[in-house]
Order: structure tokens, then sequence, then C-alpha cells
């Protein structure tokens, strides 16, 4: 059977967007461990030449290097060149990978990986579907974020452990609080990890560390709290992206912070999104940047699907996000018609 140009460059797109956060595995595994890899500057493995222009980058986990001489690249690039392989050799090579490493079997790093997973799994199963009443409710309907049917992906623990690391200890167990959990999938929509938010009284408790991932390596994972249709808008927090919702309608993931909004997987079915940014302005500007700079991944990645849509959507005021917003809304008074 011979593929069609579109079918080529679909099956591109596929491995690519499966391999993000993972190429690091990937080229070790397929080059025997490179040295090329370990991020420091040497000789390039393109050019071949020169002692320290080459470095692998692995920008935005996108498995990127970048050489004085010959310029930036990619890891197909980088693969066949290390490899002799040719480009269609490369993308099997990748994808045969793919189905290993993005499964989450890395060869290194396992034993932590299984572990955070298992622990992940634990903490999920002793939680409860969040329903009226429960400190969860409690907490989103105090922000204006009440529901009837909350998603699936958020659950209620009542009593979840909150650990703190003090000078060169090994983290403690401090005490115990309700938590709302927020279950983030990785692009295979397996559940990767969990996000706690702990609770007091109906308000995020007071700790130094209320809202925390359980582990790291989110890369690009989301918390995928509706179905996307055709359209998907895209927020960083869970309540920012509750509060997109109750005044659109629209289906809305969360990405959790700035840093893992622009590596964010999205499913191939949606032809319009919209990121709906937190106004930094009064900081860095982190919310607006991640923001474009997943709407600039974005038109790039849908070049050949002219129809798809980004739209980026930032509140007026500075320090606000949608959440923010919402609850303003719903808290001025009425005007009489
Ligand atoms: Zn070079």
């Amino acid at each position: 059977m011979v593929m069609t140009n579109q079918e080529h460059n679909d099956r591109i797109d596929r491995a690519v967007r499966a391999a993000r956060g993972s190429w690091t595995d990937i080229l070790n595994n397929l080059t025997g461990h490179h040295p090329a890899f370990k991020g420091k500057n040497q000789a390039c493995p393109i050019c071949r030449e020169g002692v320290d222009r080459f470095r692998y980058t692995n920008q935005h986990g996108e498995g990127t290097y970048y050489c004085q001489q010959c310029g930036p690249g990619g890891p197909f690039k980088l693969l066949q060149a290390i490899t002799g392989l040719s480009f269609l050799q490369a993308l099997e090579a990748v994808e045969s990978q793919v189905g290993v490493v993005v499964a989450g079997k890395p060869a290194s790093n396992e034993p932590t990986q299984e572990h955070m997973k298992k622990l992940a799994r634990k903490i999920w199963n002793e939680a409860v579907p969040v329903k009226a009443g429960d400190e969860v409710d409690r907490y989103l309907k105090g922000r204006g974020l009440g529901m009837a049917q909350y998603p699936d992906v958020l659950r209620f623990h009542p009593a979840l452990g909150y650990y703190e690391k003090i000078g060169d200890a090994k983290s403690r167990k401090i005490a115990e609080y309700p938590a709302m959990l927020a279950r983030i999938d990785g692009a295979d929509g397996e559940a990767l990890t969990l996000h706690r938010t702990y609770l007091q009284d109906g308000r995020k408790a007071p700790l130094p560390d209320a809202k925390k991932v359980l582990s790291a390596g989110v890369n690009g994972a989301a918390v995928r709290l509706f179905k996307p249709t055709d359209k998907l808008g895209i927020a960083e927090g869970i309540e920012t992206a509750l509060a997109v919702h109750l005044s659109s309608g629209m289906p809305v993931w969360a990405g959790l912070s700035a840093g893992n909004l622009e590596k964010l997987w999205l499913p191939d079915s949606v032809q319009c999104i919209c990121i709906y940014a937190d106004n930094d302005s009064n900081s860095a500007f982190d919310g607006q940047t991640s923001a474009y700079a997943l709407a600039r991944r974005l038109k790039k990645e849908f070049k050949r699907n002219t129809d798809r849509q980004v739209q980026v959507f930032v509140p007026k005021q500075d320090g606000t996000d949608w959440a923010d917003v919402w609850l303003s809304r719903l808290n001025k008074p009425r005007r009489v018609a």
C-alpha cells in the first residue's frame, strides 16, 4: 500500500506528538546512550567537526539541538546522523520506541516513575467523587464554581497527608487536610499523576504549598475536565478552567502551570482551540507568554490543517485570571432591565 503525502505527514505528526517529552529516553535507547544526549557542549555529530559547537537542548521536550556551525535542528536529523538510518527507518524506530517509552516503561528511572504512579493510584483510590456538601463542593461553590455534577477527574480526599521538607532532611508528614484531587492524564489518556489542592473550612488551606503536583514530569499532560468536541478551551488553573466552562459551556482542560501550558498535548480532532490566559502583567508575564507560546506552536503544527483556529483571550485587568473575572461578574448586583 502506498501512503499519500497527507498520510505520511500525519504519521510523522503522530510520532512527534507522542514522543514529545520523551525524546531523551527514545534517542538514548536508539543510539545505545550516545554521548550527544548528555546536554553538554561537544563536537557536532551532524557536521562532525569542532569540540564544543554542538549541544542537545531538548527545548520544550522536542528533542532539539543547536550547532554553532550547522544551526538548529530536530531529533530525526540527529538520530539519522548518529545511526545512519534513512528517514523512514528513523521514523519506524521512533514509532517503536513511542510504544515502549511513552507507554511508561522507559529503560531508565523506571523504579521512581512506577513508584509515583502506584502512589498516585493509591491516593486516587482513597478519594471519592465530589458531591454536594463535601469540602471540595464547598470550596468550589465559594468561588462561584458549584456544579450539580462535577467532572470525574476531580475527587475529594477526606484526609490527605501534607508533607514538608525541612533543610536537607527527608520530607516529613506535618498534618492531614481534606483535599481536592485532580487526575493528570498523559498523551495516551492514561493517568500520570495527581494535582492536590489542600483545603480547610471551604477555602484553600493556609499552607506554603496548598496546591501541588504529586510528581515531576507532567510534560504536556493535562487535567481533562471535559471531553473535547471539535472545540477545546485551555486554561492554566483548574478553577480557571471550570470558570471558563461555566461561562461559555465549552469543554476545557487545565494545563496547571505556565511552563506546562506551552507543551500541552491536544487531540487531533479539535478544530478550534481557545486559550484562556492568566494576566500576569503585574509580575513577569508568565501567563500571557506561555499562552502565546502554545498558540504559536499550535499554529505551526497545524499548518497542514488550515481549517484549524487558535485564539488567545487575556483578562483586561493586570494580575487576574478568568476565574476572578467570573467571580466578580457573579458578585455584581444584577441590573434591572
Ligand atoms: Zn554542526
